[in-house]
């Protein structure tokens, strides 16, 4: 069975992620002696970028430039290549004056996402989400002593209690409400005016993606849903969420909105956004959809085609 590609960034990772493999201490470490391995280098989670559009990949030769506690962490294989992310963070007060500077920037994640190639994308999502984890992430929950990686980075175990830790993802429900001919977008506080998007929350404990769903367009909009339909996922690395998007049935289209979290909405006709999707120029002005790296951005395209 063929299954279906997934349109979103950060998706589609094309590294092998040998799970059997790399709880064997003496894997990791010969990978990283090998110098055919590849690591990119990751400043408070923002990617070395060379040239302005290309992934900072290093040899894996340059861990000797970065401090031996820099976390260092195993994303896995292709074409027989190991990849591995470090963290560069505790080279330099700035991205300006870490290591290997010299030969690129370290760019915000937002804005390498809209240059470096997406398979690229996925791989440098995948070191953040590791390598932010660990750094907040570094002691035990249970009895707060320090924790010890294993698999790679991919999981952390106390020495004091034996807890064992995994990163976490934190389920979001993301939704384009729409009724008839129309979808509903909005803002949270904080976003520029017109700078519009699906409404989205945290899934709450107990709570299924659907509930979480129909729960945050009532609670944020005061919009009723009928049928919630799930359409794809998209792993998000800022720091750890996973997005997971629906399209959804309203049943009117009277907003009653939640002011704390929603700044602005307002229910815009398919035919605008398929302007808007296009950049015609006779798109509404004064509203801005959301890039086409967020899942948000990949509902509308849905519903819009
Ligand atoms: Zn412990």
């Amino acid at each position: 069975m063929e299954i279906a590609a997934n349109p979103n960034w950060f998706a589609n990772n094309p590294l092998a992620r040998l799970n059997n493999e790399k709880d064997n201490e003496a894997f990791i470490r010969d990978r990283l002696a090998d110098a055919d391995s590849l690591m990119i280098p990751l400043w408070r989670g923002d990617p070395l970028v060379i040239g302005g559009k290309d992934a900072g990949f290093l040899s894996a030769a340059a861990r000797r430039e970065f401090p031996q506690s820099a976390t260092t962490v195993f994303l896995g294989l292709k074409d027989n290549r190991a990849y591995f992310g470090i963290d560069a963070s505790a080279t330099g007060q700035t991205p300006e004056a870490a290591a290997f500077s010299d030969i690129g920037q370290y760019m915000p994640l937002r804005e390498a996402a809209s240059v470096v190639s997406r398979e690229d994308l996925s791989i440098i999502g995948h070191a953040r989400w590791l390598i932010e984890w660990r750094r907040t992430h570094r002691f035990c929950s249970a009895c707060g002593h320090e924790t010890a990686l294993e698999l790679g980075g991919a999981k952390s175990q106390c020495p004091n209690c034996e807890a064992v830790h995994f990163p976490r993802s934190n389920p979001v429900a993301i939704v384009l409400a729409t009724h008839d001919d129309a979808c509903l977008l909005g803002r949270g506080p904080g976003w520029p005016p017109g700078f519009l998007s699906a409404l989205a929350g945290f899934i709450e404990a107990g709570e299924t993606p659907e509930e979480a769903a129909r729960r945050e367009i009532f609670e944020e909009a005061g919009v009723t849903l009928t049928d919630v339909r799930y359409q794809f996922s998209q792993p998000w690395p800022f720091p750890a969420s996973m997005m997971m998007g629906f399209i959804a049935d309203a049943t009117g289209r009277d907003l009653n909105l939640d002011t704390n979290e929603i700044e602005e909405a307002c229910w815009v006709a398919k035919s605008d956004i398929r302007l808007l999707l296009a950049k015609d120029e006779n798109a509404p002005e004064g509203i801005f959809v959301p890039p086409r790296f967020t899942i948000a951005r990949q509902l509308l395209e849905v519903w819009a085609r």
